[in-house]
């Protein structure tokens, strides 16, 4: 595995991929690496001859008094896992190399930024779509991965590549969880061993909602009610949204089906957590 410091490597690196006709894949993560972001890198190898993965705690999508300063690092470790994983070139730029001084332009997102993590965290998707348009025209890769964990991301992401026309396809891969059913995250780190059985409440509300549905449920309003009777025993997870919403905008309904998103997030001790099942496939 190569590793990729510069702006002037990554553009070497992408030169000699295209020059030996080599396709290429690309998994944007912020490290701290976990199964969920390895699984992501299987998915780019199965479709692509050589895998690029960053590692950028991005400052941009980060509020004041979010977790910037305390988010979790092991670059050490990271790159025994990606080398391990298959990855071909790792990118770990300096903050300064991705937003040198006097750097001011931002993408701004569409409404679909409006509700959910983007309430929640003002300002926080001009970040993400500000990091990853500049992550697209470094690498400029064939494929690109993200993970349905985030959904909201992937809506907006995928919005953007296709309203700005950009000869990238977004591929979205499965959440992959802990065996009790937690979805796998940085911020799981944060938890402390009683937040950690708590934390569980957040899929345990999903799978209810998922098992409502296969049982008939329909209504929106009810769906999420199951949701927080569920939730009623995790007197730990503190619920900011609990939402059922359709797939390409993530706007609000009233009647679900098999394409709808549930999505919630919480706190749970020093963390907040998200998750989300799309209803036809529940937990997986
Ligand atoms: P992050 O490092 O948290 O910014 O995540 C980088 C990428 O990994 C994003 O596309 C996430 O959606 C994805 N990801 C994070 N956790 C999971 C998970 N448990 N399963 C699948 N993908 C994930």
């Amino acid at each position: 595995m190569i590793e990729l410091v510069t702006v002037a490597d990554v553009r070497a690196w992408r030169r000699e991929q295209r020059t030996a006709g080599r396709s290429v894949g690309f998994v944007p993560t912020m490290g701290f690496l976990h199964e969920g972001h390895l699984r992501l890198v299987d998915v780019a190898r199965a479709r692509t001859d050589h895998v690029a993965m960053s590692i950028f705690v991005n400052p941009l999508q980060f509020g004041p008094g979010e977790d910037l300063t305390r988010y979790p690092r092991d670059l050490p470790r990271d790159r025994a896992l990606a080398a391990a994983r298959g990855v071909d070139a790792l990118f770990v730029p300096a903050a300064e190399t991705m937003y040198p001084p006097g750097s001011e332009i931002r993408v701004v997102p569409g409404p679909s930024a409006e509700r959910w993590e983007g309430a929640a965290r003002p300002g926080h998707f001009a970040g993400v779509l500000t990091v990853v348009a500049k992550l697209l025209h470094l690498v400029e890769p064939d494929v690109v991965v993200f993970g349905q964990k985030d959904v909201q991301q992937t809506v907006l992401v995928r919005q953007m590549v296709r309203d700005l026309d950009w000869p990238v396809e977004v591929v979205v891969a499965p959440t992959i969880r802990e065996p009790d059913g937690l979805a796998m995250s940085s911020r799981n780190s944060y938890l402390a061993p009683e937040d950690r059985r708590q934390a569980v409440g957040l899929s345990g509300a999903l799978r209810a909602v998922h098992e409502a549905w296969r049982g008939g449920e329909t209504d929106a309003t009810r769906l999420e009610a199951a949701a927080r009777d569920a939730l009623a025993v995790y007197p730990g997870v503190g619920v900011e949204y609990i939402s059922v919403a359709e797939p390409d905008r993530l706007s609000p309904i009233t009647t679900a089906d098999a394409r709808s998103i549930v999505a919630v997030a919480a706190r749970v001790g020093r963390a907040r957590l998200i998750d989300n099942i799309i209803l036809g496939e529940g937990l997986g």
